[in-house]
């Protein structure tokens, strides 16, 4: 029987006190009143409550029925979205742990952990009996009088504002009088390209692969983290896609973490090849695609996504995998920061299950945990390709050659180009040139919001900031001087293809960088083209090198080695190491022999002799020895705390204050305040506080306490960052 249909809260007696975390990136929680007519109260569950001038949506954290001691006038709860949690009891552990690690406000946890369900709105109802609807005269019968679906949004618009609808939806749902249109799974889509070959024969498994796979999958149904070590190129996608084979065979679940929306299209196709019902997740997709995915978790043999895939909850999740473990992607940046692959590793900790990491490059953090015995290591020494083709790379002096391009790399594209082959050129800076300087006086134009350069986009005709998006016409005249003098400082991509244009007229090659691939469709258009030999050459930026695979590849050029190498961050080396041997691990792939020109104004610099995948042992042993020395991460635990505000002073001000509550930590020493490398963006003034922990033992939780005694104030943005990467 439905109950008494909810009434206004005129009505209404409070049956609780509840705790809400409300979606916002506000401290604290808040408390509300809970009406009876909104039935039985969870933890867990989402609500929409009242919030200053308008209404929010938070999760129910705590409950009581004893009156809090204070006299405040509390509000009440306007309606529930949920009957029963979204999240089950491991999940809602893991999510505490995480929060207390990331010294998260409950409101920004909560929303990035629920984020997957918050297109809640576009879900359509329909009505299953019209009449029984109107003969209990529920306050639904007007919109349901047929049998067509209405969206919650629509249904949400047309009611009593008073009324709680999600609710009594909910309600007339679980009494049978209406039902949720569900959307079929996004596995039984066309694909795009078309060209499904369902079932196809996968490749006998190497020693080297069949015993990291055997390690895994005899490790199924206990934590276990795995490191899988292996150069590009030497098929750690099968050893993932072998062990998800078994889990998927036992009815379990997998998840797989990528660094990168641009990947999802390759794995997706070489999912749908081996598995049934894959699903795909990530911030680009649409309501309704969400809604696909939500609705079919149940039934997803494999989930595929960026970072936030991590949140859904796969029921019968028992082996996580995390690709490129190393890259800087899987670290949130936005509202609370954390990392997904760390996050991952708590998770399949919760759940009790194995996680591979893998990558050719691993970060010195999972590196560490591998000497110290912590994780297991798998090892995939060797290239796969037929003939394990040879790569000859060279290293090219640019201070004296003149142009973007060195003769030795021109004479590699001609023949290249002569053989039918195929060539990347690396350049990771977008736009025409990365600054214009004025010849008369030596003024650059900075962008007024940031503590940057302005890149100049020729072809826009525009100056922009690449740290906070401002545009502007690029200036006839010198702004300081008044001549008309400027000209450009080095090259981006955009000056690049201009100068291939002149120079090599017959090249059919393409630019691959965010001002180019503005869409799904232009990426996957362009590698596409490129697979099936419609260019010659791809220029392009780090968006390029990450995880894709060319077979045709036999040249691959870095066009300025030198960028990134000497940022004033502790990690510039080892990201750029990262980098460069990813790059340099797409030449060859094939069974054609590859080469590789790497062209840099300072060849002494002592990285250059590292780039070879047969010295990333040795190279990572020997930077993990450097910070071992230096009590750098990973041998210590640094926490970072930003401070932003539009007033210097007021950011100075809080920065001071919360330095002086940290004086109280014995054993964390204490750097700050002081500006960021980067001391302003997009308009703000940025100061920071940065806290080492050297036995890791005190931080993070040791700041609990000052994070919860420190006054909030509205003008400065305070951002805790722990285990930060990004120290600009
Ligand atoms: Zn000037
Ligand atoms: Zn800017």
């Amino acid at each position: 029987m439905l109950s008494p249909a909810p009434t206004a809260p005129t009505t209404e007696h409070h049956v609780a006190y509840v705790e809400i975390a409300v979606f916002a990136p506000l401290a604290g929680t808040f408390t509300y009143l809970w009406p009876a007519f909104l039935g039985k109260i969870a933890t867990g569950i989402r609500v929409q409550i009242p919030f200053g001038k308008g209404k929010r949506i938070g999760v129910v954290i705590n409950y009581t029925t004893a009156a809090p001691d204070c006299k405040n006038r509390y509000k009440s709860v306007l309606d529930r979205l949920d009957d029963t949690p979204l999240l089950d009891q491991t999940r809602r552990a893991w999510l505490k742990r995480v929060g207390r690690y990331y010294l998260a406000q409950p409101g920004e946890l909560w929303s990035s952990a629920l984020g997957w369900a918050s297109q809640n709105d576009t879900r359509r109802f329909r009505c299953l009996d019209p009449s029984t609807l109107q003969q209990k005269s529920s306050p639904l019968a007007d919109l349901f009088q047929t049998r067509a679906a209405i969206s919650l949004k629509k249904v949400i618009e047309r009611c009593d504002d008073t009324l709680a609808v999600r609710h009594l939806i909910s309600q007339s749902c679980a009494h049978k009088l209406i039902e949720e249109v569900s959307h079929e799974p996004l596995w039984l889509k066309k694909q795009s390209t078309g060209q499904e070959s369902e079932n196809r024969q996968s490749p006998e498994a190497t020693d080297a692969q069949h015993k990291a796979i055997t390690s895994i999958t005899s490790a199924l149904k206990k934590f276990q983290p795995f490191l899988l070590f292996g150069c590009t190129g030497s098929g750690k996608t099968e050893v993932y896609l072998k062990a998800a084979q078994e889990v998927i065979a036992a009815g379990d679940q997998v998840l797989i973490l990528v660094p990168e929306i641009g990947l999802t299209p390759l794995w997706l196709m070489r999912l749908r090849e081996r598995f049934k019902q894959v699903a795909l997740w990530h911030s680009a997709m649409t309501a309704k695609e969400r809604l696909q995915v939500r609705q079919h978790l149940h039934d997803t043999d494999i989930l595929i996504g960026t970072r936030s895939a991590l949140f859904l909850p796969l029921p019968r999740l028992a082996l996580i995998v995390v690709d490129e473990e190393h890259d800087a992607s899987f670290k949130q940046q936005e509202g609370m920061t954390y990392s997904a692959r760390d996050m991952g590793i708590l998770l399949a900790q919760e759940l009790n299950i194995p996680i591979v990491m893998g990558s050719a490059t691993p970060s010195l953090e999972s590196w560490r945990q591998v000497t110290s015995g912590v994780y297991q290591r798998l090892n995939l020494p060797q290239r796969i390709a037929s003939n394990n083709a040879p790569i000859a790379s060279s290293i090219i002096d640019m201070r004296e050659e003149e142009g973007p391009v060195s003769k030795s790399l021109f004479t590699a594209l001609q023949e290249t180009l002569a053989n039918r082959d195929q060539s990347i050129l690396f350049l990771n800076r977008r736009g025409y040139s990365p600054a214009l300087q004025c010849t008369a006086c030596g003024d650059v134009p900075e962008c007024h919001a940031c503590s940057m350069r302005l890149t100049l986009h020729r072809r826009a005709g525009q100056l922009r900031c690449h740290s906070c998006g401002f545009r502007r016409r690029v200036p006839n005249t010198c702004e300081s001087c008044g001549e008309v003098a400027f000209m450009p400082l080095g090259e981006g991509t955009e000056k690049l293809e201009e100068w291939l244009k002149e120079k090599l007229p017959d090249l059919r090659f393409a630019r691959f960088d965010r001002d180019v691939i503005t869409s799904h469709n232009r990426l996957e258009k362009t590698l596409t083209a490129f697979e099936q030999g419609e260019l010659d050459c791809l220029i392009g930026t780090q968006m390029l090198v990450k995880g894709h695979d060319f077979p045709n590849v036999t040249l691959v050029g870095v066009i300025n080695a030198d960028l990134g190498i000497s940022m004033p961050d502790f990690r510039a080396g080892e990201r750029w190491w990262q980098q460069m041997t990813q790059v340099t691990g797409r030449a060859g792939r094939g069974d054609k022999a590859g080469q590789v020109i790497i062209q840099t104004r300072m060849p002494d610099a002592e990285w250059f002799q590292r780039i070879d995948e047969s010295l990333a042992e040795s190279t990572m042993n020997d930077e993990l020895q450097l910070r071992e020395m230096l009590s750098f991460p990973p041998f210590a635990r640094w926490v970072r705390i930003v401070f932003s505000a539009r007033k210097l002073e007021r950011a100075n001000q809080v920065a001071q204050q919360y330095a002086s509550l940290c004086e109280s930590l014995e054993g964390v020493s204490i750097s700050g305040p002081m500006p960021c490398p980067m001391e302003r963006v997009a308009g703000q003034y940025r100061i920071e506080v940065l806290l080492r922990d050297p036995s890791r033992k005190l931080l993070p939780w040791k700041l609990e306490s000052i994070q919860s005694s420190m006054p909030t104030s509205r003008d400065v943005r305070i951002r805790m960052d722990v285990d930060p990467q990004d120290m600009m």
